[in-house]
């Protein structure tokens, strides 16, 4: 049994519900880049996102369709992170409590934020664990909502504000690249591109190291891995959600891989030259884009920028290596 899939109307509704609570996150250009690619390149920076990162858009759809009795019982989510720190805040916001599954292994800053928004942390082994399982026993013993970081339908819509939003801005684009984990971006960047501009080209971007998405998109139907180790930490799922995969497979047009080092030579282009901090999964857009080089040549280009999240540590870590 599949739930129904999201439409662009919902997409619509999600923006009617975020509006005043979600940032409408800054149009970023870089005449370097523009440069570089003979292209017109415009970053929608979700990195300015509240909590960093465009998922507060999908959390705070989903929570603010809770009934009386789900909001006063609260919202159980698993996340590698952002997921996590978007669904604490929203449930603050809509006065729920909120516990959340996260791996041991976490970035310390992501773990310290979602603790800070007021979220309950358990955590578990991201190698070990089956952490969908773990968050379904404990929704079913305390009667909270499971809300996933990619596979329903008011994440997919909610998630599919930040493009509307670029569209908005920009009017068509020729092309479009969005980072790709489970798919709840891309998914709702489909919705929204069909719709505003049906010519553009969609591309999702993927660690090299995880493209169970390009194999998925490739063979037709999803393909499962073990958990890829990336610096992409946001990007580090193993599927594509029921939902999403649909979505993608009909309304996307190819989904590109790129490697860590290319990522971090996007993060620091992004850091020296247009003074943006980004996580590395919040490059893969840019990197997509960046690696397609001339073949941008007279475009206009979208680029979602889709989180800054990173340790200030591990950044300077990354810089000094490469
Ligand atoms: C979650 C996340 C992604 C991947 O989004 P999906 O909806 O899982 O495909 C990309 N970038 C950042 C910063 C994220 O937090």
């Amino acid at each position: 049994m599949t739930a129904m899939l999201p439409t662009f109307q919902d997409v619509r509704a999600a923006a009617d519900r975020i509006a005043g609570h979600a940032h409408r996150t800054p149009v970023l250009t870089s005449r370097t880049l523009n440069d570089e690619l003979g292209a017109e390149v415009f970053f929608k920076c979700e990195n300015f996102q509240r909590m960093g990162a465009f998922k507060f858009r999908g959390a705070f759809n989903a929570l603010s369709r809770f009934d009386a009795d789900q909001r006063r019982r609260g919202v159980i989510a698993f996340s590698s992170g952002n997921h996590a720190q978007a669904i604490a805040v929203a449930a603050r916001l809509l006065g729920m409590p909120a516990t959340i599954l996260m791996p041991q292994d976490a970035p310390v800053a992501k773990v310290a934020a979602t603790q800070g928004y007021g979220g309950k942390v358990v955590f578990f082994d991201r190698y070990r664990d089956d952490r969908e399982a773990l968050g379904r026993s404990l929704a079913e013993r305390e009667g909270l909502t499971l809300i996933p970081p990619f596979d329903h339908p008011d994440i997919i819509a909610g998630q599919g504000t930040a493009a509307l939003e670029l569209f908005e801005e920009t009017g068509p684009l020729d092309a479009l690249f969005v980072p790709l984990g489970g798919g709840g971006l891309l998914a709702g960047t489909a919705l929204t591109t069909r719709a505003q501009a049906p010519s553009c080209r969609l591309y999702g971007v993927e660690p090299e190291a995880g493209n169970d998405g390009q194999q998925s998109f490739r063979t037709g139907q999803i393909v499962r891995i073990a958990t890829p180790k990336t610096i992409a930490d946001g990007a580090q799922t193993g599927y594509l959600g029921a939902l999403n995969f649909p979505i993608i497979r009909d309304q996307v047009n190819d989904i590109l891989t790129v490697t860590d080092t290319q990522l971090v030579d996007c993060m620091r282009f992004a850091a020296s030259r247009m003074k943006l901090v980004i996580e590395p999964t919040g490059c893969l857009g840019f990197a997509g884009a960046r690696a397609m080089g001339r073949q941008l040549e007279g475009q206009r280009v979208g680029v979602i920028v889709s989180g800054g999240n990173v340790d200030l540590a591990d950044l300077a870590r990354y810089f000094a290596l490469t």
